[in-house]
């Protein structure tokens, strides 16, 4: 069964409410795709239905961040416990300490902070890395996404000041060459690095491990700082996609699935870097947040977590790898790890994603398909014949 044409979207009263008040109708570039999007109207488990009453299996998960789908029952009670009690306070809450207590198991990463986004944990880790250092360069790696902070886009883009760009160096991602030549370039300067293990936006590839040792060689011996972003790969592991490759970062940024469906930033480290932010230092970094560390999006990263058990992430990378098998079998390309795929074909990613929309999957709107713990394996499947017919379909080959 298909759904609705995109016109039916384009013209629908809310898609025109939106453009009278918003620059093209749009709030969140991430989730464009033209005509316009159609609008969520509520979510269940690992289903959307969007406005015109069409059901989707949601393979976006709001960009990763719903490893549990929509509505997690166990998150719901614990948030319906915690509001009535008051949702933020100019105080903080035992849930913080709770969820970073559980954080520094996981992880073993010593000392944390929270705010609202991944943004904002991406920016301060590059604030933490400069102060502890006292240096200003960073390197960090092309096609990555790390949100939009200044330093993390690219500096020809509008509205990014030049000067950005004679602090930040971008050199692709596994080219041992070029980071040699940047470090020979700006070594004595060198605050940091920051690097996704497995980029989304860069094609969903693996960090080869080797140049991850590497990585982290280089910037133990010039005293600068390893930052790893796992606001995406977080959901991969229990303790961090980082503890696959065997190495210690200094810093370790995270967001989605640590708020539970709340938004939530995180930046959990070494404490010799993160007692920069100790308001009781002399010269601290300050770091405030009016909503960073709610109770109400603490609650649900915590409860969400504990749901994210080794046994679940385990039978998500079976999955994962149902997925992938059947993507092969047909001869879809495509990429990734665990609950993360990235149809990697050739072809018109907007065209594509209606395809698949209308075929009752939704997926990123770069093609990301991601995994949530309810789907089962029939879900999957169905996933799997949607994104093979779209890709077919969007090539103009006849269906086999
Ligand atoms: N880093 C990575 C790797 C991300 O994927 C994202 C968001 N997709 C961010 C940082 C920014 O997170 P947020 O959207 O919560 O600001």
């Amino acid at each position: 069964m298909t759904g609705p044409a995109q016109a039916a979207y384009a013209d629908h009263p809310l898609a025109e409410r939106a453009r009278a008040v918003m620059p093209g109708g749009n709030t969140r570039s991430t989730l464009f795709v033209p005509p316009t999007p159609p609008f969520a109207v509520r979510g269940e488990g690992a289903w959307v239905e969007d406005q015109l009453g069409h059901r989707v299996l949601d393979c976006n998960n709001n960009y990763t961040a719903l490893v549990h789908g929509h509505a997690f029952e166990p998150v719901q009670r614990a948030v319906a416990g915690v509001v009535p009690r008051g949702t933020a306070f100019g105080l903080p809450t035992a849930e913080d300490v709770a969820l970073a207590e559980l954080l520094q198991q996981r992880t073993g990463l010593e000392l944390w902070r929270f705010s609202n986004s991944g943004t904002e944990a991406v920016m301060t880790a590059l604030r933490g890395a400069r102060a502890a250092t006292g240096r200003d360069v960073v390197i960090r790696f092309a096609g990555s996404y790390h949100g939009t902070t200044d330093a993390v886009v690219d500096v020809t883009a509008p509205g990014v000041p030049d000067a950005v760009g004679q602090t930040v160096v971008v050199v692709p991602q596994g080219d041992r060459a070029a980071y040699d030549a940047a470090l020979d370039e700006h070594g004595d300067d060198l605050a940091g690095v920051l690097v996704d293990l497995m980029p989304n936006r860069a094609g969903l590839v693996p960090a080869d491990p080797g140049f991850v040792t590497h990585l982290r060689e280089t910037t133990r011996r010039l005293g600068a700082v390893l930052v790893v972003d796992e606001v995406i790969t977080y959901r991969l592991d229990v303790g961090g996609l980082h503890q696959r490759y065997g190495i210690e970062p200094d810093l370790v940024t995270f967001g989605k699935v640590i708020g539970g469906g709340y938004p939530v930033g995180g930046l959990g480290g070494r404490a010799e870097i993160m007692d920069v932010f100790d308001p009781r230092r002399q010269g601290a970094v300050g770091w405030g947040g009016t909503f960073s560390a709610n109770p109400v999006t603490m609650t649900a990263g915590r409860v969400a977590l504990e749901h994210l058990d080794e046994a679940a992430i385990a039978r998500l990378d079976r999955l994962g790898e149902l997925l992938r098998g059947l993507l092969a079998e047909a001869g879809v390309a495509a990429s990734g790890g665990g609950s993360l795929t990235r149809l990697r074909e050739p072809v018109d990613v907007g065209e594509l994603w209606w395809e698949a929309y209308r075929r009752g999957v939704m997926a990123g709107t770069n093609g990301l398909v991601a995994l949530s713990t309810p789907m089962t394996e029939d879900d999957v499947r169905t996933i799997a014949s949607a994104l093979v017919d779209a890709v077919r379909t969007v090539k103009k080959e006849t269906p086999a």
